[in-house]
């Protein structure tokens, strides 16, 4: 442990923000880059992007330090599809070993995981979200744009039987898609340790029709698990914003993840780099703020660390998405949802 590590070792408050919400997570982008085009999210496919230009292993080194001296001990890797670098493996090789970073999980549309799954456990990945939107594989075609259900699938099992203890899947809740097939779902994580998490359909600058179509209220998932006998779990402190369901007869879980219910961004605790190096205080904020430019030199860390406690000072209560402001967010793609 360096110098600077040691004088602010210890302390909780350092990634806190004025409504005394802590950050003890951070998700990073590594790609604006998609090679699913999901209706909701990029439905023409990924227009303009920055692959190229996207943070490099020594940038991404140097931030995930400065996140881990202010008691950051998890990284959730993102995108776009962050399997689409073709330096995937070493980023988590590199995350995993700077100090304080106790666990690196990762979300993916699950491209080629049924042969891929293994080689990103060995890498050191300790937690996977993998979205399936839809169990019927037309279905799931026709909000994806690919025939990928089996392989998908198929990667889970691989990586159960690689002693992966649980996974948790997203499904974007959509009217009449998948809020009429719970059941499917239901049978499905019966025996399988899987957190199936309905995310309600956010409205984003690029989706409006979409959005106002195919909005749906988790409430009517919710609704049907109680009749159905599930039961709402006690929420850990820190548990992040999602709502956790059980029932005795299923080895799986069910989430709900609502941002449109009142006090949401009440238990935020997230914030968010982008793959261009922008800290993002919000999904649906106006903007990033640069820290690229801090990131060029193992020199530069105190200042880097200086910058991100001034920045997260500017994290508002929350967002006004119930009042349809979506901030800069063009897609969820663009900065990691
Ligand atoms: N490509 C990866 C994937 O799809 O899992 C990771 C990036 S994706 C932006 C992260 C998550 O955001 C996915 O579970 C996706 O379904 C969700 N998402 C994307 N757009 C959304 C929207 N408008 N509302 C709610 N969730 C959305
Ligand atoms: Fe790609 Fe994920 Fe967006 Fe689907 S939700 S288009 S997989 S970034």
């Amino acid at each position: 442990m360096n110098s600077l590590q040691q004088s602010i070792q210890g302390s909780r408050e350092l990634l806190q923000d004025s409504q005394g919400r802590s950050f003890p997570y951070l998700r990073l982008s590594l790609t604006d880059l998609c090679n699913f085009s999901c209706n909701y999210c990029l439905p023409d496919g990924c227009g303009e992007h920055h692959h190229k230009s996207t943070l490099s292993l020594e940038e991404i080194t140097r931030l995930v330090s400065a996140f881990a001296v202010l008691g950051v001990e998890k990284i959730r890797l993102t995108g776009g599809e962050p399997t689409l670098r073709s330096d995937f493996r070493d980023i988590v090789r590199v995350i995993k070993s700077v100090p304080g970073i106790r666990r690196v999980a990762m979300t993916t549309n699950g491209y080629k995981m049924d042969r891929r799954v293994e080689s990103w456990l060995d890498a050191g990945v300790d937690n996977i979200n993998v979205s399936v939107d839809s169990l019927d594989p037309r279905a799931f075609e026709l909000i994806t744009g690919h025939n990928r259900l089996q392989e998908i699938l198929g990667g889970m099992d691989k990586a159960f039987a690689k002693g992966l203890p649980e996974i948790k899947v997203n499904a974007v809740l959509m009217r009449g898609v998948n809020d009429v097939q719970l059941q499917d779902y239901l049978d499905w994580i019966k025996h399988k340790p899987i957190t199936m998490r309905f995310i309600e359909l956010m409205q984003t600058g690029d989706n409006g029709a979409f959005f106002d179509k195919y909005h749906v209220p988790g409430q009517a998932i919710r609704d049907q698990l109680l009749e159905r006998g599930w039961v709402r779990m006690t929420r850990m402190k820190d548990a992040g914003p999602a709502h956790e369901y059980c029932h005795p007869d299923y080895v799986g879980r069910i989430g709900l993840i609502t941002p449109y219910s009142k006090d949401f961004c009440k238990d935020c605790n997230r914030l968010r780099v982008t793959s261009q190096g922008h800290l993002q205080l919000c999904l649906f904020a106006d903007g990033g703020h640069d820290l690229r430019h801090l990131l060029q030199s193992d020199d530069q860390q105190e200042e880097l660390i200086a910058e991100i406690q001034k920045v997260l000072r500017l994290k508002v209560d929350g967002h006004f998405l119930d009042q349809g402001y979506t901030g800069n967010t063009a897609s969820l793609a663009q900065i990691g949802g």
